[in-house]
């Protein structure tokens, strides 16, 4: 599927404009309205398949999820070579994982250190790292959330509650359309010998955006 350029017309169209995110919602805004104009338009003259989008679209609201980022966290901190090859090239990491390829994608992992802290934004719209995360969250699309996390990272952690030492720098990454971050996060202490399995369930959706950490040992065992 991912060689069928039908679909990635149409991925590329939902990618930033998501119509069917509110297709439940009584009134579409401009832009939706227009999306789905075109779309209508694309499919009638039959270069995109309406089935296929809406098997791209039922995979990432049923199949694609934090849990896959979080298998691909707990299998870094479980193998260096694995995550030598993540911080290398995550495209190439997180296939295997159940992870949609789409063309041209780029995917990059950034590791936390005691020294930096890193958090992804889209300051121009809503780009996301679908693919290992799933649906973004609402706040993750907000305006103020896009323009405060570069101009006052620290004030938005903490905000998440999120309080980093004074020596931790904050780097912000900001994504594109064809480049997507995921943050990983610090393995937390009390962890040795846990299995991957045991080790995902530590790692939250927020610790690979960067507003928060990963769960405490003796809140899931
Ligand atoms: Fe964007």
């Amino acid at each position: 599927m991912a060689n069928d350029p039908h679909v990635t017309a149409a991925a590329h169209v939902h990618r930033h404009d998501h119509p069917h995110d509110d297709r439940h919602g009584s009134e579409l805004s401009e832009m939706q309205l227009r999306v789905r104009a075109l779309e209508t338009v694309l499919a009638e003259k039959g270069y995109i398949d309406p089935a296929a989008i809406d098997a791209l679209i039922e995979a990432y609201e049923t199949k694609v999820g934090p849990h896959i980022g979080a298998r691909v966290v707990a299998k870094a901190w479980s193998d260096p070579a694995f995550k030598k090859a993540l911080l290398e090239d995550a495209t190439k990491a997180v296939l295997g994982f159940g992870v949609i390829n789409r063309v041209g994608d780029h995917l990059i992992a950034v590791e936390n250190t005691p020294q930096q802290h890193n958090m992804i934004v889209c300051t121009l719209c809503s780009c996301y790292p679908w693919e290992v995360l799933g649906l973004p969250p609402v706040w993750y699309k907000s305006a103020p959330y896009r323009s405060r996390a570069v101009n006052d990272p620290r004030g938005v952690l903490a905000d998440f509650g999120v309080t980093l030492p004074p020596g931790t720098a904050i780097r912000v990454w900001d994504s594109t359309a064809e480049t997507r971050f995921i943050v990983l996060p610090m393995r937390p202490a009390g962890t040795q010998g846990w299995s991957e399995e045991e080790l995902a369930k530590l790692v939250t959706r927020d610790s690979m955006i960067g507003t928060g950490f990963p769960k405490q040992p003796h809140e899931v065992k």
